[in-house]
């Protein structure tokens, strides 16, 4: 490939831009590399674009015009061109969506912005105040690292007032420096926990394998508690000596203080934090320095992966099932299967932890394509709690209640003892439908086909497909009816209510995500939880991710045949994993955790499967259910939604599609549809789903291509493709 490109040659610039196709300029003077940041001229505007290769020659060349600037930013690494390339192909994305998803920080071509500073000066205060002290020491504690001024005061817990009159004695000086300062190194040579015989084993594995500086993966299976990330944070650790840098993806809400607390823990500094609660000044500082290099570590959501890494030598997926790292709008990708391709593109480590795999990772570890590495036993004393089905069906319990009296009892019980409860439902708000008992009919969203749920604690009506809301009615909207209106079915904030009745004395706290402003304030909550602050927890899937909570004994789960209706594939499998993993957060500490199941059919083979906590068994007979079917991860799915707000047009143009399916057939795929999607409308259009089924090992994308290219879209008329889809709503 040509590696540099004088001024005045022609040069395909790939912008941010919805074309598809990259624009020819001319090199700028001083020329410039393959891989650059630039801005370039498109029509009126200045645009973000990277040179991409030797230009085409397409175009009338008296009318091409010179690249604006080369930003000052480190170029775009083969790599992640190559990578994002090949993530394109493989979503059906083209190539501008792509490099739009690897440009998420604003005002990367802006001059570096300057902040004021503070560090440890020559002066003596003339007095010394603790408030004072605080300061001191916290800047010494950053080894003469310049601080902001809220840093310090975080870390002091003063006001700016104490900082500047320390500056005024001399004692703290402030300065002037770039804002997009590096991270401040990470130190390897710190010694991570003692290691169990177990971890130590799978740590050392893994350290051997990121050190041979090749591609591999390895899932990295182990109960929750049993130390995953004790031995995930060895790999990271190998990876820096190395000199190369790590990123670890987690659950966007599992991405606590705690876990970022003990990073620091282990290598001394915080890493780069990479979120959507991250500021903007932020995101461009973790940009540039990952790729410069001054960013060792980056702690992140699924987005991080599309950062300018300088040299990426490991990824570690946590709780590599979960399924919101399934970006469902825009550019729809798996940041699992993605993590994967970019690490072997670029010589690096997969791990992919979780105490309840994924069906896919699950059966390339049995297929050999990756390693498997297993924690069998929690770490200390703390032991898998025990779990029990509470048979609904022989339980007395009036309506408009859900708590049974089995449930109820061990609930006292630990409440008695001191020790905290949690009752489960996967369910936001007071109620999922609101009925009218005059007219029989349910209040539905103007915008989709859904039910609108009440949400008591904002007295409003919310739509969970649109995010439309509005004040609760006092009168019927059908028919008028004053005062008729009932809630049906129970959601959080109901079942709260519920709670408050039974356990009149208890400390309730309900997490729910929408019941909390900011995510820091959601923060607070659970770490006042955590610390002891309430007897009863009452939570939505928010809570089953990663928190810690040590007191929690007893997990009561109100419905766990809630996931098993309806007729997704992965019902059984999210099913599984979810109840799994709720009934981890029983018994983390010294203390015993008991786990209870509320079920009409405590026989159903995934409730048993749980219960016994046989996963091979379970996976297995997943396993060959999903082969005799031909479904993932044995055979490819892509789904097709097709919408406008033309109630006729989806279906028609579905049918077409399905009609001329040559392309399809050419590669043994076959076509289902088209239906109306389970939720027909939502915000206004019309949705029409089709679904393509493969044979594993065929060239989907490219017969999608080929099926679709002939279509023409009329005006507002929305096609998109998602390839192994996980929602098929
Ligand atoms: P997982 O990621 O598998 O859920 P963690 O790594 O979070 O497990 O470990 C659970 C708890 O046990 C954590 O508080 C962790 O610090 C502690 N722990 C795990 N292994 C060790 C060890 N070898 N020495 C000390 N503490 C450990
Ligand atoms: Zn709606």
């Amino acid at each position: 490939m040509q590696e540099f490109f004088d001024e005045g040659e022609l040069v395909a610039v790939l912008t941010t831009q919805p074309l598809d196709r990259t624009l020819d300029y001319r090199a700028p003077e001083g020329g410039c590399v393959p891989g650059a940041f630039v801005q370039v001229p498109l029509g009126p505007r200045q645009v973000l674009g990277v040179v991409w290769g030797p230009g085409k020659g397409d175009f009338d060349l008296s009318k091409i015009r010179p690249v604006s600037r080369v930003l000052n930013v480190a170029p775009m690494r083969t790599e992640l061109r190559d990578f994002l390339e090949k993530a394109g192909t493989y979503t059906l994305t083209p190539l501008p969506a792509m490099l739009r998803l690897a440009t998420r920080a604003p005002g990367l071509g802006d001059p570096p912005g300057m902040r004021t500073v503070y560090r440890a000066g020559d002066g003596e205060p003339s007095r010394m105040t603790d408030a004072r002290t605080r300061v001191m020491d916290a800047l010494a504690e950053h080894g003469g690292a310049a601080l902001t001024m809220k840093e310090i005061c975080d870390a002091a817990g003063t006001s700016s007032s104490v900082v500047k009159g320390l500056v005024k004695s001399g004692a703290v000086v402030e300065e002037s420096a770039p804002r997009d300062l590096p991270f401040p190194r990470l130190d390897t040579g710190l010694s991570g926990k003692d290691l169990t015989p177990d971890q130590s084993a799978a740590a050392g594995t893994l350290a051997q394998a990121v050190k041979s500086g090749t591609y591999g993966t390895t899932l990295l299976r182990g109960v929750t508690g049993s130390g995953k990330t004790e031995v995930y944070l060895e790999a990271v650790a190998a990876c820096l000596s190395a000199g190369r840098q790590a990123l670890v993806l987690l659950p966007e809400i599992a991405l606590t203080q705690e876990f970022l607390s003990r990073v620091e823990a282990r290598f001394g500094a915080r890493p780069a934090e990479w979120h959507h609660g991250v500021t903007m000044t932020e995101r461009r500082r973790i940009w540039k320095m990952v790729g410069q290099g001054g960013a060792e570590l980056v702690v992140g959501a699924r987005s991080a992966l599309f950062l300018p890494f300088r040299d990426l030598g490991l990824i570690v997926v946590d709780e590599e099932h979960d399924s919101s790292y399934k970006q469902e709008e825009g550019v729809l990708y798996n940041a699992r299967d993605m993590a994967v391709l970019r690490a072997s593109i670029n010589g690096a480590q997969v791990v992919l932890a979780s105490a309840t795999p994924s069906l896919e990772s699950w059966s390339n570890a049995e297929a050999g394509k990756y390693r498997r590495l297993d924690l069998e036993s929690r770490f200390g004393p703390s032991r898998l709690p025990q779990m029990r089905a509470i048979d609904m069906r022989a339980e007395k319990l009036e309506s408009n209640r859900w708590i049974s009296p089995t449930l109820r009892a061990e609930v006292m019980k630990r409440i008695e003892a001191g020790e905290q409860a949690l009752l489960f439902l996967n369910r936001r708000g007071y109620a999922p439908v609101t009925l009218c008992r005059a007219c029989g009919e349910k209040i539905g969203c103007e915008h989709c086909d859904a039910a609108m749920v009440e949400h008591r604690f904002l007295k409003r009506l919310v739509c969970h497909q649109c995010g439309e809301s509005r004040p609760m009615p006092e009168i019927c909207p059908h028919c008028e009816a004053e005062g008729r209106l009932a809630p049906v079915g129970p959601g959080v904030e109901r079942l709260t209510e519920e709670a408050q009745e039974v356990f009149p004395d208890a400390r309730i706290a309900t997490l729910s995500s929408d019941l909390f402003g900011s995510a820091r304030a959601l923060k607070e909550r659970i770490e006042a939880i955590a610390a002891g602050a309430a007897d009863l927890v009452i939570g939505t899937q928010l809570v089953a991710k990663g928190h810690n909570f040590p007191l929690l004994t007893l997990v009561g789960v109100i419905d766990a045949d809630l996931g098993l209706q309806g007729a997704d594939l992965r019902a059984a499998e999210r099913t599984f994993q979810l109840m799994r993993q709720v009934s981890g957060r029983a018994g983390r500490a010294d203390r015993p955790g008991t786990a209870l199941l509320q079920t009409h059919q405590p026989e159903h083979p995934v409730i048993r499967a749980i219960l016994t906590g046989q996963e091979e068994t379970f996976w297995q007979t997943e396993a060959d259910t999903r082969r005799a079917l031909g479904m993932p991860p044995y055979g490819r799915l892509a789904g097709l939604i097709l919408s406008s707000t033309d109630a006729q047009e989806p279906m028609q143009i579905g049918t077409t599609l399905a009609r001329n399916d040559a392309a399809l057939r050419a590669i043994g795929a076959q076509v289902f549809g088209p239906a109306p999607a389970p939720i027909p409308r939502v915000r206004g259009r019309h949705r029409v789903r089709l679904l393509v089924k493969a044979p594993k090992g065929a060239p989907v994308q490219d017969a999608i291509a080929r099926w679709l290219a002939p279509l023409t879209l009329p005006r507002d008329f929305r096609l998109s493709v998602d390839i192994d889809p996980q929602s098929f709503l």
